[in-house]
């Protein structure tokens, strides 16, 4: 029988997550068949039980329900707790058992995909929302020599490195804090380029060779990597590798069978310009 999967969220119109799983199907010869479900603001807990009843065997999840998916897993992961936050879902008998691949997806981008590794340099994270949580632990487990994360809410920063300062060097600052800082790689983890602004990040942060990485994808050159540009950073990217990554992340997770993701990052690419 053919399993299903479905991403939920609300709107749900943009996703691409029914797109790549199907690529992912096709190349992996899964049969399954994904799709996307526009989930009802208030009726999460019924919109999941009813797709399970009907046979979902697990879901992603985007905004704005990875709260209330925690909230409905009967198992987390460790990833899950740190982010407190829920992109992935997976139902076994009663269980709901609940992942968070962002951040996995994302180091996995920067490592692999981008050749660029973490351990032992000065990382800048802007933001402190659900992306910039769910970052944390899979960067920390890099070992970079340094990771600030800066917030224009302080104190969510400063919660947040809290949380995290057993598991590396993790400190918290507002953004007028960074000049005079240089870091080797700068993660745009607010969501300011979405509505085309840009955080008040100084341009002296970006160290000669430099990557910028923006966790918005889709959107071209956002007024950050513009910015990165301006000043000399000729390493940019966005976030469709990320996105391509925790699918895969969630994918092999449900099916034990990891897909390539290169050839799908390729087809999702939106030029830089
Ligand atoms: P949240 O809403 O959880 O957090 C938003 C963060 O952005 C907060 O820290 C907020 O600061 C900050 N912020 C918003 N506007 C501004 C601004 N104008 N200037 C400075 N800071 C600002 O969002 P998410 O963490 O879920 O998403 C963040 C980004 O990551 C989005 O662009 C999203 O598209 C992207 N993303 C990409 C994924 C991928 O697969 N590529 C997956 C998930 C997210 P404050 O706390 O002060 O309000």
């Amino acid at each position: 029988m053919t399993d299903r999967y479905a991403v939920i969220g609300n709107p749900i119109g943009h996703t691409k997550s029914p797109l790549i799983h199907g690529l992912f199907a096709e190349v992996t010869q899964q049969d399954l068949v994904y799709t996307a479900i526009e989930g009802r603001i208030g009726q999460f807990a019924a919109d999941v039980d009813a797709f399970r009843a009907a046979g979902g065997r697990g879901m992603n999840v985007t905004a704005p329900f990875k709260l209330e998916a925690f909230a409905y897993a009967t198992e987390r992961s460790p990833r899950a707790q740190m982010a407190g936050a829920v992109n992935a879902l997976k139902f076994e008998d009663g269980r709901v058992i609940a992942e968070n691949f962002d951040g996995v997806g994302l180091t996995r981008d920067v490592v692999h995909n981008l050749g660029c590794p973490l351990k032992g340099t000065r990382v800048l994270v802007l933001g402190a929302g659900g992306a910039a949580r769910g970052a944390l632990l899979p960067f920390l487990e890099q070992q970079p020599a340094t990771l600030v994360i800066a917030n224009r809410t302080l104190e969510k920063a400063e919660a947040l490195a809290k949380e995290a300062a057993a598991h590396g060097p993790v400190s918290a600052c507002g953004y007028a804090d960074l000049e005079g800082r240089r870091f080797d790689i700068v993660f745009n983890a607010t969501s300011a380029s979405l509505r085309g602004e840009l955080p008040p990040v100084p341009a002296s942060v970006f160290e000669p060779g430099a990557l910028a990485y923006e966790l918005a994808y889709g959107k071209g050159l956002t007024p950050f990597l513009r910015l990165a540009r301006q000043t000399g950073v000729d390493r940019l990217a966005d976030g469709v590798g990320m996105l391509v990554e925790q699918a895969a992340e969630a994918f092999a997770w449900w099916r034990g069978v990891r897909p390539e993701t290169g050839p799908v990052i390729e087809r999702l690419t939106v030029p830089l310009t």
